[in-house]
């Protein structure tokens, strides 16, 4: 399964982008500089090594030709040829050469045998030289002597080199008489700092700066020039020479190599060979300057692009981080949020815009909704309490009667359980008037029913007028009525009974007269089981009122 990969910032992304992007530019350059600069630059510098290793070997060789033909031309002259060897015209011949060349040390002539018999400076005079190997090549013809160190001159001429016998390459010729018969050898040694000359003049100084360094390597393989202080001394063969690849010359780093021949004209050839090397650190160093160019270029622009990579960015990112937060704030409740955010480009100021006016609609659409939530809610509340006020109406009414506006039937038979109620738990006793309206029948039958009516009307008037408001009265039948008076004593109960009575007796009511009443007075016992028994008992009473001829008030029942 993959791993969840959480989207990335904005900004890490173009940061990364951006880097990836350096990347690929610098490498090939870097790759390049590396690979095909460097090959190219081995090719240059391999070339100028093997050009400066060839006009070297050309002009040793050519000194080496005109040391020998200087001594050749001497040994031909006629004084050398005739004259005997202490004719002062040889000597004067031998210090004239001498002094032509500075690297001359010595010069002179042998006879046959090898005995030296005229010289510079009268030096060696006497001496036998037959066993110098120049004594004996020179009698064959014109030669040139490898670099050999002095035996008979060690004495006379010193090296350069503390503690190092001095060195010497010879020159040589045969001397022949007129018949053309050898008469001896003529002789030149130069001393051997005559290479350094020499080569000091074809190596130009800029060689040094860039540390190439030019050997002249012996036959054997063996620097003989210069004679000392070289590092990494060991000559690679020149078999083994590559062009375009360094070379080991046994040290801690390899060498770029070039090498030519020195090759005079003359059939002895010395072998001798112009090495030039230049060390691989001084070769490179160029490759190496322009890789840490490409190297801190690339970085340096790399930097720079992730810093502007992190700039745009963040001009991108820093605009949506705060629209988030203000539209985080519009989700919570906030209203009135500015959505006025500084945005570097238009993209983001239309999206800062939208957001804004989408945010304000919202929060008007939210007002709305509110303010008709309250309007709802008002009306609620009215029509409920319009509601309830009309269930108390409707309750009310349905406890009145509409003829008198008095308690109905069911509004005192709930006063009469109430009541019987108190009275069993608290013994709080209370009287009963049940009251009828005599010869009603004849009131109608007399004056037409609506006059009954207000016959009713009347009399309920009377008694209400009558009575205490803590008394309670409903009219209970056609022409029925019944009081209960609470905490009320039966002696006292019939003192009210007469007085109603009294009441109505004494309104007469148009156009029906005189109206009476018989009211049966009971105030509960004991004995009264329920509610019901109290009002049978009152009943009882009233009936016994109509019997004894009615307008009266009866509380007791004769046995
Ligand atoms: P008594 O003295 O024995 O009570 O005689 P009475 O005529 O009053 O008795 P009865 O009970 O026979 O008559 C009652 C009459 O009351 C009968 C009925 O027509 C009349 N009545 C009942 N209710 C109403 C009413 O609401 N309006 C009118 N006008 N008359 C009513
Ligand atoms: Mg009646
Ligand atoms: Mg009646």
């Amino acid at each position: 399964m993959l791993p969840r990969v959480l989207p990335r910032s904005f900004r890490n992304l173009l940061v990364t982008i951006f880097g990836l992007l350096t990347l690929l530019v610098s490498l090939p350059l870097y790759l390049y500089s590396s690979s095909v600069h460097r090959q190219q630059l081995l090719v240059d510098r391999q070339e100028n090594l093997q050009s400066l290793a060839m006009a070297t070997a050309a002009v040793l060789a050519e000194n080496l030709v005109e040391r020998r033909r200087e001594i050749e031309l001497l040994a031909q002259t006629t004084a050398f040829r005739n004259e005997p060897f202490s004719s002062p015209n040889i000597s004067a011949g031998l210090e004239r050469l001498k002094r032509s060349y500075q690297h001359y040390s010595w010069i002179g002539l042998t006879d046959t045998t090898g005995r030296i018999r005229a010289a510079t400076g009268g030096q060696l005079v006497g001496v036998d030289a037959a066993a110098r190997p120049w004594f004996e090549h020179g009698r064959q013809g014109a030669h040139v002597g490898d670099l050999h160190e002095a035996k008979l001159l060690a004495k006379l001429f010193s090296s350069d080199y503390p503690g190092q016998v001095v060195r010497f390459i010879d020159f040589a010729s045969p001397v022949h008489d007129a018949e053309g018969n050898l008469r001896g050898v003529l002789s030149a040694h130069a001393h051997w700092r005559w290479a350094g000359y020499v080569l000091a003049a074809v190596v130009p100084a800029s060689a040094a700066r860039e540390s190439i360094e030019v050997f002249i390597v012996s036959r054997d393989n063996q620097i003989i020039h210069p004679e000392q202080g070289v590092v990494d001394p060991r000559v690679p063969d020149s078999d083994d020479l590559v062009a375009h690849v360094f070379q080991d010359w046994g040290g801690s780093q390899p060498y770029l190599t070039a090498a030519h021949a020195v090759s005079e004209p003359s059939g002895d050839t010395l072998g001798w060979r112009i090495v030039v090397r230049q060390p691989r650190d001084v070769v490179l160093a160029e490759v190496r300057g322009l890789q840490r160019m490409i190297f801190v270029t690339s970085t340096a622009a790399g930097l720079l692009f992730l810093a502007l990579a992190w700039i745009v960015a963040a001009r991108v990112s820093q605009p949506l981080a705060r629209l988030t937060e203000l539209a985080r704030r519009v989700e919570g409740g906030e209203s009135g949020v500015d959505f006025d955010v500084k945005a570097h480009s238009r993209e983001l100021q239309v999206l800062s815009q939208a957001l804004g006016s989408m945010a304000q609609t919202l929060t008007e659409q939210k007002a709305a909704l509110l303010a008709a939530n309250h309007e709802l809610e008002d009306k609620v509340a009215e029509r409920t309490a319009e509601l309830s006020r009309l269930n108390a109406e409707l309750q009310s009414l349905a406890r009145t009667d509409a003829l008198t506006g008095l308690a109905n039937r069911m509004h005192a038979n709930e006063r009469l359980t109430g009541e019987f109620g108190r009275y069993r738990r608290t013994g709080t006793g209370y009287a009963l008037l049940v009251m009828d309206i005599d010869h009603f029948k004849r009131v109608n039958d007399t004056w037409g029913h609506p006059a009954g009516d207000a016959v009713l009307r009347h009399v309920a008037a009377v008694l209400r007028a009558t009575l205490r408001t803590t008394d309670f009265i409903g009219r209970i039948g056609g022409e029925e009525f019944l009081v209960i008076l609470p905490a009320t004593e039966l002696e006292q109960a019939v003192s009210v009974a007469e007085k109603l009575r009294a009441a109505v007796e004494g309104a007469p009511v148009e156009p029906v007269g005189r109206v009476t009443l018989s009211i049966g007075v009971h105030a509960p016992t004991p004995a009264d089981a329920d509610e019901d028994k109290a009002l049978h008992d009152a009943d009882q009473r009233l009936y016994a009122a109509k019997a004894g001829g009615r307008n009266r008030v009866v509380w007791q029942l004769a046995d």
